[in-house]
């Protein structure tokens, strides 16, 4: 714990949702979905609009459709996301050599070991010159903490959002964390929250009350302990910006050999969990699940299995283990058991879409369903002229949102398409609100393009 709030927490506002509304002037100021629109897809990020309606993160794209009928619904742009994400932490690298990205669109950093800050009021210098240099060079807002750990740090930005800066001075974190409910400090999930909430514990306070002891007795001991320091506001881990670590893997080995399969099992479950939970802390996610064993014998067993695509859902992973577990023989007894996850990604937004089934981003983008608009096409009457003979040729696909270039109408952004059709919109960064044209998916004078620059000129 430093006594200087020069750890620095940056956290963009509705990143991949505000990206959309800078591109689209026509969804500015409105509720702005981007997910995976497949019938597994899930929501990556809702525009403050959206969120009015009850949609967040990681919500079923079905269940955001019911809650908010007439949003627009977008496939992401990752490639574009990236790009973007690329210029704001260059700006993060000119602060210090120790920047220590989360995702795409957050990161810590030390302004201490970079020479930036080393008070408060420098601190807050620079977070506000960061917010200025982010807007003039992307067009979007980005909220900052500043605190003398990350866990503060990163309860400030959250607090400071949107478009804002909270600086929390180095003193003052056990009465601020004291009213906040448990699932405020990093590890509490839902799971933790509903055991702790049973004892009659809701806020931080009623934790640091609880003492060490009853914590430890609630929820285990590693867990209990961590617990409890966070409860004080004390955490001090380091912004690293080393990211090579490959995989996060723990495992326990047990007094009395295990023979009893059903605790074998269990006991895999709680090391998937904490496994997730370590793997959370560090704002990774993984795609290959491991199991080891070892046996009554000495032997050693390793069994792994790939995803799809890099997950941090505990559910995943206990499942994973599970299937290894199912293809071991345990009969002799265990002696050791232990779970990991290797193959780790950083950016574990992204991730969601991996483990949200097939296609949530590259198939299924062409729907029959004509709700990818804020409201339905005033104008989009059948195109007049005929379709072309295409006899033969595979269906062109247009992704909701993605960019499109017509050889007359210019650049324009699909709106929806479905039934041989595509609706576009013909706007573009800093333009005024665009008009709607319907056209057959396989109009040669309409062709894919690559996103336009947010800032012209850029
Ligand atoms: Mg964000």
């Amino acid at each position: 714990m430093r006594r200087a709030p020069t750890i620095l927490h940056l956290d963009m506002d509705a990143f991949y949702a505000s990206v959309e509304q800078a591109s689209k002037p026509s969804l500015r100021g409105k509720p702005v979905v981007v997910g995976g629109l497949g019938p597994r897809g899930v929501v990556a990020t809702a525009s403050y609009e959206a969120r009015r309606f009850g949609v967040h993160s990681a919500m079923p794209m079905a269940q955001a459709r019911r809650l908010a009928p007439h949003a627009a619904y977008l496939v992401p742009r990752f490639q574009f996301y990236r790009a973007i994400s690329g210029q704001v932490m260059e700006l993060l690298g000119r602060l210090s050599p120790l920047v220590e990205p989360l995702s795409l669109d957050e990161a810590f950093v030390d302004l201490e070991a970079g020479g930036t800050a080393f008070d408060a009021a420098a601190a807050r210098t620079t977070g506000e010159r960061l917010r200025a240099d982010i807007r003039a060079v992307t067009g979007l807002s980005g909220s900052v903490g500043l605190a003398g750990s990350k866990m503060l740090a990163k309860i400030g930005s959250e607090g400071a959002k949107p478009d804002g800066l909270l600086l929390i001075e180095p003193g003052t974190e056990r009465d601020l964390l004291g009213p906040m409910p448990v699932r405020t400090l990093p590890g509490v999930g839902p799971a933790t929250g509903d055991h702790l909430r049973r004892a009659g514990m809701t806020t931080v306070a009623h934790l640091a009350q609880a003492g060490e002891d009853e914590l430890v007795r609630l929820v285990g001991r590693a867990h209990g302990l961590s617990l409890y320091r966070m409860a004080l506001g004390l955490d001090d881990r380091p912004v690293v910006s080393d990211r090579d670590a490959k995989s996060v893997s723990v495992e326990d080995t047990f007094d009395v050999d295990l023979h009893d399969r059903v605790r074998v099992r269990a006991e895999v479950d709680r090391l998937a969990d904490r496994c997730v939970q370590r793997l959370r802390e560090a704002g990774r996610s993984g795609r290959t699940v491991v199991l080891k064993v070892r046996r009554y014998d000495f032997s050693t067993l390793t069994r792994s299995e790939t995803l799809r695509g890099p997950t941090d859902d505990g559910a995943v992973v206990r499942e994973a283990a599970g299937r290894l577990l199912d293809a071991v023989d345990t009969t002799g007894g265990v002696r050791l058991l232990g779970v990991g996850v290797t193959g780790l990604a950083d950016y574990t937004q992204e991730d969601l879409f991996a483990q949200s089934g097939t296609g949530a981003v590259t198939e299924a983008v062409v729907q029959d369903e004509p709700s990818a608009a804020p409201e339905p096409p005033p104008d989009a009457p059948p195109p007049d002229t005929p379709p072309p003979d295409t006899a033969g040729a595979a269906p062109r696909r247009y992704p909701a949102g993605h960019d499109v270039r017509h050889a007359s109408f210019g650049a324009g952004w699909v709106q929806g398409s479905g039934a041989r059709r595509v609706t576009v919109r013909f706007e573009q960064p800093g333009s005024a609100v665009g008009r709607v044209r319907t056209f057959w998916l396989d109009d040669p004078d309409l062709e894919s393009s690559d996103p336009l620059p947010l800032i012209p000129g850029d």
